[in-house]
């Protein structure tokens, strides 16, 4: 079923929010703070921050921001104490729920760590990568490479992780202007959510119904794993998604954060 515009179904959302403790998951970049060009650039906006920083306040429900993102910068870049920070898309997790470390097998970061010095040597003459080191996984960035040297730098990517793709230790993913070289893990944001969740539920109480704002594929996961018993809202043009509803942009996300608030 096609995704609906969340702000035209409002009123049906509230009535699923009313009397309920809510749990707030929500993506960064691309959902918080609209990607730039820059991703070190990628700041929360005042009016965004407030927002998240009065729910947060209001108490009525629990927030958590899961990220592509090494858990260090999403927790530096939002740094609103009281919420959870998921990093690596969940391999990592720090909140008021207790602390999480996927066990990434030994010879999946020893790949990473072959690749990351060979990804370097190979792309250090191709002007404009930026290889980022985010500890668990590692982002090859190519916004600023210039067309003619895209191809080089996928083949230079392509070449250094294939042994190890091959052994099924690392996977390649494609991201927004950028590869994505993570170990191959059965762990993913739908997985994080979920324990994010049963961390959260009091001894035989009910768990926090999950209400889930993302742009990525990565996402999906999450879309998928509360689809039933949640609320799953997808953000950019409504395409392809397992989402229940989408929002067409970061200020339109503000928007709805600012009628959370109200309710
Ligand atoms: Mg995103």
């Amino acid at each position: 079923m096609a995704a609906r515009h969340l702000l035209d179904s409002w009123e049906e959302l509230k009535t699923d929010l009313a009397d309920r403790s809510l749990y707030l998951f929500l993506d960064y970049d691309g959902t918080l703070s609209p990607i730039v060009r820059d991703s070190g650039k990628a700041v929360l906006s005042l009016r965004m921050r407030g927002r998240l920083e009065a729910l947060s306040k209001a108490g009525r429900c629990r927030i958590a921001v899961i990220s592509g993102r090494s858990l260090e910068d999403i927790r530096r870049r939002v740094g609103i104490a009281g919420f959870a920070y998921g990093g690596n898309h969940g391999l990592e997790v720090e909140g008021p729920e207790g602390k999480f470390r996927y066990p990434v097998p030994e010879k999946a970061m020893r790949a990473l760590d072959d690749v990351r010095r060979t990804v370097e040597r190979e792309l250090s003459p191709v002007p404009g990568v930026f290889l980022e080191d985010k500890g668990l996984s590692l982002t090859v960035h190519f916004r600023r490479v210039k067309r003619g040297e895209l191809l080089i730098a996928a083949h230079a990517v392509s070449e250094a992780t294939r042994l190890y793709r091959m052994r099924g230790e690392i996977v390649v993913r494609p991201g927004k202007e950028a590869f994505e070289i993570r170990p191959s893990v059965t762990w993913d944001k739908g997985k994080t959510v979920q324990w994010l969740l049963e961390k959260s539920t009091i001894a035989g109480g009910e768990p926090p119904w999950p209400l889930y704002v993302g742009d990525d594929r990565t996402d999906e996961d999450a879309f998928r794993e509360i689809r039933e018993r949640g609320a799953t809202v997808f953000v950019g043009a409504p395409r392809q998604t397992e989402a229940r509803y989408y929002l067409r942009n970061v200020g339109e996300v503000a928007e709805f954060l600012g009628r959370l608030v109200r309710i």
